[in-house]
């Protein structure tokens, strides 16, 4: 296998999702996220082109058993600004179509309602991340990143298209984020949402020092949170326990009020899952 590759978090003995296969159509993300988890990637912030993309995508799907679910993407944005020009998501759908898998993508970007004609003929869910309705701390978390609302007003142009669609709200920061979950489940629930993932923010050596830069005023709190009191998991820094479920059975508790399903994204709460899947693949219909 070349650019489709069995989806495997770094062997996370956390992660709950069923089996399914992982394309990327784009090395690097441009969105720069402070607390993206993928810059063990070499330059990751600077998001280039697969040579030969469609092609080797299409090697690739004869490798695999028809109807496997591809998610696209787990380690970039498919819909990059830059996919506006060269459409490689768009061909990569195509031939994904013509082999009869299914598709989950995940993305912040709205260019996917280009793609509606395509998605709507296969079996097909879309998961938007969103973890800020703020504008300005979203500028901080994800700088190049669309604004929210307009996050908001894509999830509603795809339900109504009939698209089966999740929102990841992902990652939650304390004392920073925590606060907007009503508001963002409520938003999330008029616009035709039927699921939610979500997970508290994994601190890394990286992702810390961009998060510190950009919230020199929350950093101290946060570190004793994270470095003091939390637990080292994997090569990811977590919040104490206690203080994850008290998060999520919050967001859980949001969920079952709007008629959600609801999933953590590895937090080793399963108790709190209440889907038949975490990544919203459940949401994918037989279409066809
Ligand atoms: S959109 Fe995802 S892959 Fe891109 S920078 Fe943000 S967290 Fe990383």
């Amino acid at each position: 296998m070349d650019v489709i590759r069995e989806f495997d978090p770094w062997d996370g003995e956390l992660c709950t999702c069923p089996q399914k296969y992982s394309l990327n159509p784009y090395t690097g993300c441009g969105h720069r996220c402070i607390y993206c988890y993928s810059t063990y990637i070499p330059n990751f912030f600077e998001p280039r082109r697969k040579k030969n993309v469609v092609e080797r995508v299409k090697r690739d799907l004869k490798k695999i058993p028809e109807g496997s679910l591809i998610s696209l993407s787990n380690s970039s944005d498919p819909y990059l600004p830059m996919d506006k020009r060269y459409e490689d998501t768009r061909r990569c759908l195509k031939v994904i179509k013509e082999e009869g898998m299914k598709v989950l993508i995940v993305t912040k970007g709205v260019n996917v309602k280009r793609d509606v004609d395509i998605l709507k003929e296969m079996n097909s869910a879309v998961t938007i991340s969103i973890c800020t309705l703020k504008n300005e701390i979203k500028e901080k978390l994800e700088p190049n990143s669309p604004r929210t609302q307009e996050r908001l007003d894509l999830i509603e142009t795809l339900s109504e298209e009939g698209i089966p669609i999740g929102v990841r709200l992902d990652p939650i920061f304390p004392n920073l984020t925590e606060d907007e979950i009503p508001r963002i489940l409520n938003k999330a629930s008029k616009v035709g949402v039927q699921h939610i993932v979500s997970s508290t923010f994994k601190a890394r050596g990286d992702s810390w020092n961009r998060f510190k830069r950009g919230f020199p005023d929350l950093s101290d709190d946060l570190e004793e949170l994270y470095f003091e009191k939390g637990e080292r998991i994997d090569n990811s820094y977590y919040l104490p326990e206690q203080k994850r479920k008290e998060i999520l059975e919050r967001v859980s508790k949001g969920c079952k009020k709007h008629g959600l399903t609801f999933a953590t994204c590895r937090e080793g709460l399963p108790v709190l899952t209440s889907s038949d899947s975490c990544d919203g693949s459940h949401l994918i219909r037989d279409r066809l």
